[in-house]
């Protein structure tokens, strides 16, 4: 038996103290926060009364409503928010404080997180949600300076000789030829049926060994594991979108299905091998893209039209290819972009067999992380994936930007209890992670390297999260 030691009234205070939400400053770069929750802290309740009526009257409210908020917690939570907003006011110009307050009195959460030590959810989700965060972003984050808007606006390839001309069905713009549909099939099918093969012979096993598959559980623990570094390294970025997945239950791991287990559609099929096709035909490694010897111009609906049907009739002439194209379904991860419902996204649990187990955990672990930021990237900037020659670069090139951000903290900040949650089920060696320098999809990739090097992280994050498309070199048309 140990004696308890009599806790003096230091001890007491200090316990008291630790509890307290504190006035502190937030660093939050390229944006700093004032909290001075002290402020409210020291109000009696007939002062906490006075105030949410002068709140609910700045909100546009009767402020004799304000005497039915009788719940304690939420009492307090507003006074905190709106004192946390008043103090930050002045800082960013052009702030919507009455439209903030107005929120906040018609958004009273069910379970309200409370300012705490050590802690900046509150901070994050008030300033966020009222869109101080995106204002003071927009008003912070410098503008592009011209020369630098031409260099990232060139990586998104030539734009079409007017810009006037729409982009819809029978649009055709003036700087490409017309496509060359025979030159594009004689070219392109057999590239695209290489990259398939490459791709499935990476699960070949000798006959009669069985296939090894990864545990959902382990791979829902990663998922979850994404979405909270997400949001805590990504931040202010993640947080300025008011209406932003992570304010509006985001819950990715209930967005994920196995996808080795799913029969395709033939709808599925053709997706997937379109996807493939443009890395097939904007591949320049052996000189000329075939899509540039072919005149495929992506902005051209008749163009895009024109590819899908061929990969269409491709796979129902031919069963070994649609047998190959199933396979290669099942065995690559993907996500849909679907509007009201926010897609699935399909992950691969088989293991490759050309590698340790470990290595393809963490090859797992990063295509979790980059089906995830499919999820976070703002419909605004997804929908220019249209108006440029290069879609690629903003689908799959800016996505694998941000993959790198949150791969790369996760290995970097690991610890030898971390990496065994996320080794979990692995058999064999274990080999330590590859920190991810080059992005993947090729010439993509590297084009989103050079519009990320050349606008810098704030503006890349910003315009990511928050849909402002000039902070990376586009325009709004
Ligand atoms: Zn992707």
């Amino acid at each position: 038996m140990t004696t308890q030691k009599i806790p003096t009234m230091e001890d007491a205070l200090a316990v008291v103290q630790r509890d307290q939400p504190v006035d502190r400053t937030l660093d939050l770069p390229p944006l700093q926060v004032n909290a001075k929750h002290g402020d409210v802290l020291g109000l009696s309740d007939q002062e906490v009364t006075v105030r949410l009526a002068s709140i609910y009257r700045i909100a546009g409210h009767d402020p004799a409503l304000a005497q039915r908020l009788t719940d304690t917690q939420l009492r307090l939570w507003l006074l905190y928010a709106v004192n946390l907003l008043a103090v930050n006011r002045e800082a960013v110009p052009g702030f919507d404080f009455k439209g903030a307050l107005t929120w906040l009195v018609n958004n009273m959460p069910a379970e309200p997180v409370m300012p705490a030590p050590n802690r900046r959810e509150f901070e994050l989700q008030v300033l966020g949600r009222t869109r101080w965060l995106r204002t003071a972003l927009k008003a912070k984050v410098a503008r592009l300076p011209d020369q630098v808007r031409q260099q990232a606006a060139a990586c998104y390839g030539p734009p079409p000789s007017n810009p006037n001309v729409p982009s819809g069905p029978g649009a055709s713009s003036e700087q490409t030829p017309p496509l060359d549909k025979d030159l594009l099939r004689k070219e392109l099918l057999p590239k695209l049926q290489n990259l398939l093969l490459n791709h499935v012979v990476q699960w070949s096993r000798p006959s009669g060994r069985e296939p090894r598959f990864q545990q959902w559980e382990d791979l829902g623990l990663i998922a979850r594991l994404a979405q909270t570094v997400a949001w805590q390294t990504l931040q202010p970025y993640a947080a300025a979108r008011e209406d932003g997945p992570f304010f509006t239950g985001f819950d990715y791991f209930s967005k994920i299905y196995d996808k080795t287990r799913t029969l395709p559609t033939e709808q599925d099929l053709v997706k997937h091998l379109m996807n493939r096709a443009y890395v097939a035909g904007e591949d320049t490694s052996a000189g000329k893209s075939v899509f540039t010897l072919a005149g495929y111009d992506s902005m051209r609906s008749d163009d895009r039209v024109f590819l899908f049907k061929t990969l269409g009739q491709w796979i129902a002439e031919q069963p070994s290819v649609r047998r190959l194209a199933i396979y290669f379904f099942q065995h690559i991860g993907s996500s849909t972009h679907a509007g009201t419902d926010g897609g699935g996204v399909g992950l691969v649990t088989e293991f490759r067999t050309d590698r340790p187990e470990s290595q393809a955990r963490w090859e797992t672990i990063e295509t979790i992380v980059h089906e995830m930021a499919h999820n976070l990237i703002h419909p605004n900037l997804l929908a220019q994936v249209d108006k440029v020659r290069r879609p690629m670069v903003i689908k799959e090139g800016f996505i694998e930007v941000v993959t790198r951000e949150v791969f790369n903290w996760m290995i970097d900040n690991g610890s030898e209890a971390s990496t065994k949650r996320l080794m979990m089920g692995v058999e064999g060696q274990l080999v330590p992670p590859v920190r991810k320098t080059t992005l993947g999809y090729a010439e993509s990739g590297v084009y989103a390297d050079q519009i990320f090097q050349l606008v810098g992280r704030e503006r890349f994050l910003t315009a990511f999260f928050t849909g402002d498309i000039e902070l990376v070199g586009l325009s709004p048309s």
